[in-house]
């Protein structure tokens, strides 16, 4: 996806400040996590499990909303409603129209529009209090944001040529979006695979004809 008018400094001082403070925050948590995980699983045993599962489902969530967020911005709105027009709407327009633009960004530009709309929920999640059931629902949310966070890193790798052989592998076992599962939405008509942190719901949101119903009814349109 690319930036409209290019990529002013102003906005990579933005997005670079916003990648630092989410990355502290991210540390922040995994300190909490590391000193309190072990006086929790004394508790249960179960906690392990419990991890892995809230983990899994923050990554389907966060692979919903990556395709939600596609969709809306690839049917509703213009380039020019205020911040998500430029941020989203733009972006992901101009992915249609280039797909393989998205592979010359760096870092802070492929990764800074993800992380400034992270960033709040972060925070308010990391400084939740904390009984057993708060961690647990913290580490869904950290989970859910890093997710969110990597989606459009995970989407960049999609389209490269030639990506670096772990990235490869990842692609390979399904982990994250495939280049040839996400060439699916790449065809025309364009209306469907949306979702791209992993694509796991993609085959059953399409058999489900998710996004094309959900389309009419936010057009009021039932022919
Ligand atoms: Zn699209
Ligand atoms: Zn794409």
């Amino acid at each position: 996806m690319q930036n409209q008018k290019g990529y002013p400094a102003w906005q990579f001082a933005l997005e670079a400040t916003a990648i630092t403070v989410f990355f502290s925050y991210i540390g922040l948590f995994v300190y909490s996590a590391v000193t309190n995980y072990s006086a929790r699983a004394e508790q249960s045993s179960l906690l392990s499990v419990q991890l892995v599962l809230y983990a899994l489902f923050a990554y389907i969530t966060a692979d919903f909303v990556s395709g939600l967020v596609h969709f809306l911005a690839d049917n509703f709105g213009n380039p020019e409603t205020p911040f998500f027009g430029k941020v989203f709407i733009y972006a992901f327009r101009e992915h249609h129209v280039d797909p393989k633009a998205i592979t010359h960004h760096a870092f802070v530009e492929t990764n800074g529009a993800n992380c400034l709309v992270s960033l709040p929920g972060l925070i308010y999640f990391h400084h939740a209090s904390a009984s057993v059931l708060d961690y647990t629902f913290r580490f869904y949310f950290l989970v859910f944001y890093l997710g969110i966070f990597l989606t459009n890193q995970i989407h960049k790798w999609s389209h490269l040529d030639n990506p670096p052989r772990l990235i490869a592998a990842l692609q390979r076992w399904h982990l994250i979006l495939p280049p040839a599962h996400h060439a699916i939405h790449h065809a025309a008509p364009y209306d469907k695979y949306y979702c791209i942190t992993c694509g796991w719901l993609n085959a059953p949101l399409q058999q489900l004809h998710f996004f094309q119903a959900l389309k009419k009814v936010l057009r009021w349109d039932f022919r």
